[in-house]
């Protein structure tokens, strides 16, 4: 039997996320986006709401949520704010391999204590030189007794100028290529961390994306997760579980451009008409609306195909490509929509085109995204 409604919970889910959006997210996010500052009162809320925790299962006193809530909270915090939401959305991605991948020891030693006092984790996979092909990573790990020590740098990590956790991939075995690639959880406070420029960015400038350098930083072996050379798997099974929840926040960016532009085209009065009665709004309006249903429910089966256990590295591919897609073409209607006004700071709009933009970049590319869908559907080519 298919069934699209959301249970008594996801609808209670949903609507505690969606006031927390509307009473604390929406009314800051300009402030916080014009001075690309970190809103710590607003993630202090935001820790104390569940939302920093909220994957991380209830037996190490995290939230709990499953794959379909987890998508369900997404897009009412993105529609708050997507700069806000990424900082909430990257401690779940830093966590998601612990979870995946640790060890009962390490999940009780790493994710017990960020549930009980609000701490950012940050997810260390991209380098200067290595972004799409995420194999040719140079950060290296070299065994050294019962310890591992890190040397190299990442770019563009969101939260890393305010973690207290880093989960690092880092090669152990060079001449493995891929095959030595390994994760460790580092925390903060390790010797020989520090912290490089942090970005100024397009969109999303609520959250802090900053690069990382890693100086013979000494780490256990009991901080890696899985046997060495684990560490590339463990960051696909990561993407596939987590992708859902950008193309959720893209239908979210999306939903709220398309909010904005009915609004406004309802009260913008043009030739004696508000424009929403021209056909060229309604039916703009009408295609919009129909993507972010579709881009919804593609990323709502995505997630109900991981919470069931069933193959979803292509849906969640998907997922993540078309609702993100769909929140560039959205917000720039929407922008469109809104005429000259649009294009102005004072009005919300410019704001979600600059936050759509990211969606298609960053866990993947959407050219990479393409890459994961077309290998799958296409299947082996004999020549
Ligand atoms: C604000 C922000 C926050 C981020 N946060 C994190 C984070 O927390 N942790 C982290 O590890 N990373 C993070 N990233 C990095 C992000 O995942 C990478 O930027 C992304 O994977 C692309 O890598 P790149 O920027 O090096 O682009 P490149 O890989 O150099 O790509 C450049 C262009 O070439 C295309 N391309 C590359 N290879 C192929 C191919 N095989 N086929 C077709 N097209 C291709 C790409 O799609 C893109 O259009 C973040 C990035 C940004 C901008």
């Amino acid at each position: 039997m298919i069934d699209f409604s959301l249970t008594e919970e996801q609808q209670a889910l949903k609507e505690m996320a969606h006031e927390f959006a509307e009473k604390e997210m929406r009314p800051a996010a300009a402030h916080y986006d014009r001075g690309e500052e970190f809103p710590a009162e607003i993630m202090k809320k935001a820790f104390e709401a569940g939302f920093l925790t909220s994957t991380v299962p209830a037996e190490y006193g995290g939230g709990g949520l499953g794959d379909l809530d987890t998508v369900i909270l997404s897009e009412e915090l993105a529609w708050g704010c997507a700069g806000m939401y990424t900082s909430m959305m990257a401690n779940s991605l830093a966590l998601t391999p612990i979870i995946l991948s640790g060890t009962e020891e390490q999940k009780k030693r790493f994710l017990v204590p960020v549930t009980k006092e609000m701490t950012f984790a940050s997810y260390c996979l991209t380098e200067r030189e290595a972004g799409s092909d995420t194999t040719s990573i140079r950060t290296t790990a070299r065994k050294n007794g019962s310890e591992y020590i890190i040397n190299g740098s990442k770019c563009f990590i969101t939260n890393a100028g305010v973690a207290g956790l880093f989960l690092v991939f880092a090669n152990a075995a060079p001449e493995k290529g891929p095959r030595g690639i390994s994760a460790f959880v580092v925390p903060r406070d390790t010797p020989g961390i520090s912290i490089g420029k942090v970005e100024d960015k397009m969109g999303h400038r609520a959250s802090n994306t900053a690069e990382i350098f890693f100086e013979d930083v000494p780490v256990p072996a009991a901080n890696m997760l899985g046997r060495e050379g684990h560490g590339f798997l463990a960051a696909m099974k990561t993407f596939d579980r987590t992708r859902p929840a950008v193309g959720a926040a893209g239908v979210g960016v999306a939903r709220a451009a398309l909010e904005y532009a009915v609004a406004y085209s309802k009260t913008r009065v043009q030739f004696g008409r508000p424009i929403a009665s021209f056909q060229n709004t309604a039916f703009t309006i009408a295609q919009m609306a129909t993507e972010v249903e579709a881009a919804r429910h593609l990323v709502r089966h995505a997630a109900w195909l991981i919470e069931n256990g069933k193959p979803s590295g292509k849906e969640s591919a998907m997922a993540k490509c078309f609702a993100s897609d769909v929140a560039m073409k959205v917000s720039l209607e929407a922008l469109q929509i809104y005429g000259g006004y649009g294009y102005m700071r004072d009005y919300p709009v410019e704001k979600l085109v600059r936050d759509a933009k990211l969606l298609q970049i960053y866990e993947g590319t959407n050219e990479i995204q393409r890459l994961v869908i077309s290998r799958e559907v296409i299947g082996p080519i004999v020549k």
